[in-house]
């Protein structure tokens, strides 16, 4: 689980309001290795979101990546022309989102819909109409493998259905297995199980886990959720406003994380413990992103600030292997 499949260097992506530049990704960099589930987890408007669909290239006006690579199988995505940033979307790159009613069509059933994406990515067709009824057979067949394999109840009935025929979790295994059809190197879940109840929610954690290690792809797992976290990810970023402050594998951000950001989203973790003890949480509240702190962005929130914290931006340092950490406090020179 070596090789690289996606190294995001340095992006920058800021979306011009008439209020001012919201700078919400500000310089984000880390990597996704091949058969990896890489986390990135963090408070809500903390860049999370705009990160991923940076990646799968869907930054529409008043938003501009500005600035950064987004390397995916040695290509920078940045650099080619939008027609073919579409191919590589969906086929090579698929994403998937919290309410999947709201990204399923309403008025076609669940088997044409991933029909559609299979004749579009593996045939070219763009007009089901014209599809040979055999060729929409067959197509139709690989979808109810598809539904099987995410464990979907009946898929030679429920083929058929309509999107509000489907309880939560069905619809979110239909979208699983429609962004699976095509095979994709990396695919993106952005909250995925965050409106489904606890139940349902590992359930699809497990279908992730599992289409991992039968289709050997590579997941970033967007969430708030800590519990999320620990159940499937290797590996996991840490945002705060805009920036990456530390990265290292899962064990080790539960049992040793360093940042003073990070140290306070694993405090405020309830215990099931016997000794009653009140929550901690991390005083203050997120920055405005169209006026972010100087220096770190973290400083006015910090119970370690040092007079630098307010002057330079931390760098991204790695302390020991595989742990990178964003902070004054660690990094000696590479940070002064
Ligand atoms: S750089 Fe300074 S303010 Fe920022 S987290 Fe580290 S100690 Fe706190």
């Amino acid at each position: 689980m070596d090789e690289v499949l996606l190294k995001v260097e340095d992006l920058h992506t800021y979306f011009y309001t008439y209020e001012g530049v919201v700078k919400a990704v500000d310089g984000v960099s880390f990597d996704i290795k091949k058969g990896e589930i890489f986390g990135l987890v963090g408070e809500t408007g903390c860049g999370k979101s705009v990160t991923a669909l940076s990646i799968i290239g869907l930054i529409d006006d008043p938003g501009k990546i500005v600035g950064g690579k987004i390397i995916f199988k040695g290509k920078n995505l940045l650099e080619l022309g939008e027609e073919e940033r579409r191919k590589f979307r969906g086929k090579e790159i698929s994403m998937i989102f919290q309410e999947p009613m709201t990204s399923l069509n309403p008025v076609y059933s669940i088997g044409d819909q991933i029909v559609e994406l299979l004749l579009l990515h593996e045939e070219g067709i763009e007009d089901m109409r014209k599809t040979p009824k055999e060729l929409r057979e067959k197509k139709k067949k690989k979808a109810i493998e598809m539904l099987r394999l995410v464990r979907m109840p009946d898929p030679e009935r429920t083929i058929d259905s309509y999107p509000h025929e489907l309880s939560g979790g069905m619809r979110q295994r239909a979208m699983i297995a429609m962004m699976l059809a095509t095979k994709p190197s990396l695919l993106i879940a952005d909250e995925p199980t965050t409106a489904l109840d606890v139940t349902v929610q590992a359930q699809i954690l497990n279908i992730l886990m599992d289409m991992r290690d039968k289709l050997g792809i590579s997941i970033l797992l967007i969430t708030h959720d800590l519990s999320v976290i620990t159940e499937v990810t290797d590996r996991v970023g840490v945002m705060y406003a805009g920036n990456i402050v530390e990265i290292a594998d899962t064990f080790t951000i539960f049992k040793n994380p360093k940042h003073p950001y990070t140290v306070g989203l694993m405090e405020a973790i309830p215990k099931i413990t016997e000794k009653k003890e009140e929550l901690k949480q991390i005083r203050g509240s997120v920055p405005n992103l169209i006026y972010p702190p100087s220096g770190c962005r973290f400083h006015p929130r910090c119970d370690y600030i040092k007079p630098i914290c307010q002057k330079k931006k931390p760098k991204l340092v790695e302390i020991e292997p595989g742990h990178f950490v964003a902070c004054h406090l660690y990094g000696g020179e590479k940070n002064e």
